[in-house]
């Protein structure tokens, strides 16, 4: 079966007229490693984990990218997932390559210390491979500030000290203003212009968010303080629904306060309980899946009724479901513009670290939101001239950037 993403690659070199040989070396990455992790578990037992690392290409930066942490992953996936880091950080013009890695684990199932020891030992694999001009890791889902400040621990072993070998760390450690927010807060914004652009009244859109993690949970914050009305929000257990709209910082609060892992559908508000696939289904007009790859497929395509979809996670809708809403005129976002604000922000971090100095929240913020606009307009402003989707043009320009890059450096 054809990798979900070189589905949508193809299309996008056949306008360029790229070459076999040129085309087998965008979709193909640099280096991929998989590798044992051993460990003594909280029984005294041995445990073996399996780590992994994709490097997909490094001809506009050091490979970037995050690590994810969670039961299904495997080399295919990261191979997919490093491909939509060239393409995303291509697409908002900043000077990095596209990597992502992980471990296939379940991080619910690991206490405190098994998490700082695969962490660290992972890193120690990776070794040479790593470095702020090399590889730069971040979060993704299972992970966040803490494990980053491990891997800062691991890699200043041997390394000295250089913050700008990881971001998304906490902000005691070199840290960014905005990083944590950032992939939500982009999303937002991209959600605002898109609905403008569909002639959706921001102050009164519904919106559904498939997901309730760092991207969903920020994405939802940031919507309802922009005045939507944010009616449907899941996790992987179920979801709450409102069709006047959730009161969001309520549950923000509630969720957090006393016991962080608390499943939606068990919070005290008032809301009606939905499924996931009831909420993909609902009647809105933004819906955002959030969470993870393929939940819009050739299964439920037929059945959403969302007038916008703005992809908050990495490759939500498979490549048969995009020609199919297309084909039904429901505008979907790319992932790699919609989700980009989270490496925006990591790229600012890894500017500050490199300065050895920090900027306040306004101004991390205030790139971020002009990165992403411009990135916006140019994609839009080249769809609507090219006459093609907004996913085609998202590709077609960030596989030429990446192109160029080659072609000029030489091989
Ligand atoms: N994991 C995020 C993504 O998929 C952020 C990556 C980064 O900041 O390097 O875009």
């Amino acid at each position: 079966m054809p990798s979900a993403i070189s589905q949508f690659i193809h299309p996008a070199l056949d306008r360029q007229g790229v070459s076999d040989e040129m085309r087998h070396l965008m979709i193909t990455p640099y280096r991929e490693i998989k590798f044992g992790l051993p460990i003594v578990d909280h029984e005294g037992g041995m445990k073996l984990y399996t780590g992994f690392r994709v490097q997909h290409n490094h001809s506009r930066g050091p490979f970037k990218g995050g690590l994810r942490f969670h039961p299904d992953v495997d080399l295919d996936h990261f191979r997919d997932l490093a491909s939509v880091m060239t393409w995303k950080c291509a697409l908002v013009d900043i000077p990095f390559g596209g990597a992502k890695g992980g471990i296939n684990c379940n991080p619910r199932d690991l206490n405190q210390q098994e998490m700082e020891v695969l962490t660290k030992r992972f890193v120690e694999r990776l070794d040479e491979m790593l470095g702020p001009d090399h590889d730069i890791p971040a979060p993704d889902m299972g992970t966040g500030p803490q494990e980053m400040a491990w891997i800062l621990e691991a890699r200043s072993q041997d390394h000295g000290f250089e913050p700008g070998t990881v971001t998304g760390k906490p902000l005691q450690l070199f840290g960014s203003e905005g990083r944590t927010q950032a992939t939500g807060h982009g999303v937002a914004f991209v959600t605002r212009w898109a609905c403008e652009d569909s002639n959706i009244d921001i102050q009164d859109a519904s919106i559904a968010i498939q997901g309730f993690g760092n991207v969903g949970s920020y994405t939802a914050q940031f919507l309802h303080d922009f005045g939507a009305r944010v009616v449907a929000i899941s996790d992987k257990d179920g979801g709450l629904y409102h069709p006047e709209g959730l009161d969001i910082p309520e549950i923000l609060q509630v969720r957090q306060q006393p016991h962080e892992k608390l499943r939606l559908n068990e919070l005290a508000v008032s809301a009606e309980q939905i499924t996931n696939e009831e909420l993909l289904t609902l009647d809105v007009d933004v819906l955002i899946p959030a969470a993870v790859e393929a939940v819009i497929n050739e299964e439920n395509v037929e059945d959403i009724q969302a007038r916008l979809i703005v992809e908050a996670a990495n490759i939500p809708v498979t490549c048969e479901a995009d020609q199919r809403l297309e084909e039904r005129g429901i505008p979907v976002i790319p992932d790699i513009l919609a989700n980009a604000g989270g490496v925006t922000v990591s790229y600012l971090e890894w500017v500050q670290n490199r300065q050895r100095y920090s900027w306040k929240e306004e101004k991390v913020n205030h790139i971020l939101e002009e990165t992403l606009h411009q990135a916006w307009n140019h994609l839009t402003s080249y769809a609507r001239e090219e006459q093609i989707s907004r996913r085609l043009a998202a590709y077609t320009i960030g596989t030429q950037r990446v192109r160029e890059a080659i072609q000029l450096r030489g091989f």
